[in-house]
């Protein structure tokens, strides 16, 4: 009789009797909300779920502005807009990340120029950011990744001596902490996303975040098509500033607005979200413990300046040569077939990713021979990027560090179990 689920053994958890917890979370609370909000007949247009959600975000997350979209994406495209990057200016991104973080730089006719990332937190390296600079960089992109953090000392630092804007790409760290800031309040925008996976949701979603009230105004104008903010729907908007009263646009957009059903599932999930992140960053912790225990495993590295964690993905690096030869993508199946829950590589490198293909769009892209060469992701060399995906990614949804430490001495020991039978796969 085999032992490992994959060949037919007792997996580590039954999810029958023994299920993971639940994402989306949700209660009587978000039930009462989007029924007041439905017989409110306000279901959009600067309501005041969303002003409440705006000023809550804002305050959470240690900015004066906080300003709702559809969604993460969207976000990332008017920050950009909103700091006048487009045609003729160089973005640099990490090569790991969502599609999102290359496709809205694209869409403001910027060039993205991916480097590489860090082996040990699987963001942007900060060297290589610096090699990557030219005269026509404009701005930086770093994407808190999964459990890791950006250098954001470092990148502040590179921003400041050559001039360029940074925008954070939080759609992974909603709440996470550095040396006490929080994320989306160091660079001159936070991006954020609330789309179904990320870890405060409305199923879909975006905010950008900012202390800059020139920044602010244009943020809300470009997701609310151009018009000047009105009322009080951007929370401290300085009259003073924005030439308000006059009815026409002052910047050309379209509507990237949030409905309310959308801010009021928000609201709700903001109050359950410092405690769901204590949780997640306890167990995480917990689970680097038991995992730098086994050989071959190589948690995240915990930057010392990581005063709080936000969790994605739990993700962690995998040596096959430790687990005589397995490969990762039949270690993550057979860790699959012990977890009874989805575990994945990480996204696939921007120089070769399917769903990142400016090529097939030339009526859209093609502004010149020169901007149709300078967007083409594969001239881009990203070693690190390309053996976390291919050969070393092991990334689990973040709701496994929703329970409790029995949960993580289980997965600990689900990979225990698969270190000591590699032999039932790989002969
Ligand atoms: C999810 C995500 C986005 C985009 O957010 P959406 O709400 O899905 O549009 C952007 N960047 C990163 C890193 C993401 O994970």
């Amino acid at each position: 009789m085999k032992k490992l689920a994959i060949q037919g053994g007792t997996p580590a958890r039954d999810t029958k009797t023994n299920p993971w917890p639940q994402w989306p979370v949700w209660g009587q609370e978000e039930e009462k909300a989007l029924i007041e909000v439905l017989h409110s007949g306000v279901w959009s247009y600067n309501g005041p779920k969303e002003t409440e959600f705006n000023k809550l975000f804002a305050e959470f997350t240690g900015v004066k502005h906080s300003i709702c979209t559809v969604n993460g994406t969207v976000t990332l495209q008017i920050a950009l807009e909103a700091l006048g990057v487009g045609y003729g200016d160089e973005v640099i991104i990490p090569g790991l990340t969502w599609q999102a973080t290359a496709a809205t730089v694209i869409d403001v006719n910027a060039t993205p120029i991916l480097v590489d990332v860090l082996e040990d937190t699987w963001c942007i390296d900060p060297e290589e950011i610096k090699k990557a600079i030219t005269p026509r960089t404009k701005a930086i992109i770093p994407v808190h990744l999964y459990g890791g953090f950006s250098d954001m000392d470092a990148i502040m630092a590179i921003a400041k001596e050559h001039n360029l804007f940074v925008v954070e790409d939080c759609a992974h760290k909603h709440g996470g902490e550095w040396n006490g800031q929080k994320a989306g309040s160091i660079g001159h925008i936070g991006s954020f996303s609330f789309q179904l996976s990320k870890h405060l949701t409305a199923g879909e979603g975006g905010a950008v975040t900012t202390n800059d009230i020139d920044l602010a105004e244009k943020l809300d104008a470009l997701r609310n098509c151009g018009r000047r903010p009105e009322g009080d729907s951007l929370i401290g908007a300085d009259k003073g500033i924005g030439d308000y009263g006059d009815d026409g646009n002052f910047i050309q957009s379209g509507n990237l607005r949030i409905t309310e059903f959308q801010a009021a599932i928000l609201v709700e999930g903001l109050k359950r979200l410092p405690e769901q992140n204590a949780n997640r960053d306890a167990n995480g912790a917990y689970l680097n413990e038991l995992l730098n225990n086994i050989p071959g495993i190589h948690p995240l590295k915990r930057d010392p300046r990581e005063t709080k964690k936000a969790y994605f993905n739990f993700a962690f690096r995998y040596d096959r040569q430790a687990f005589k030869d397995l490969s990762v993508q039949d270690f993550r199946s057979a860790l699959e077939a012990e977890l009874n829950i989805v575990v994945d590589a990480c996204y696939e490198p921007l120089n070769n990713c399917s769903l990142y293909v400016p090529h097939t769009k030339p009526a859209r892209y093609k502004l010149s021979d020169a901007y149709w060469k300078a967007i083409d992701p594969k001239r881009f060399t990203l070693p690190i990027c390309e053996r976390l995906y291919h050969d070393e990614s092991v990334c689990l949804h973040h709701k496994i560090l929703m329970g409790t430490k029995a949960d993580m001495e289980l997965i600990a020991m689900a990979i225990e179990k698969i270190y000591n039978n590699t032999h039932e796969i790989t002969n």
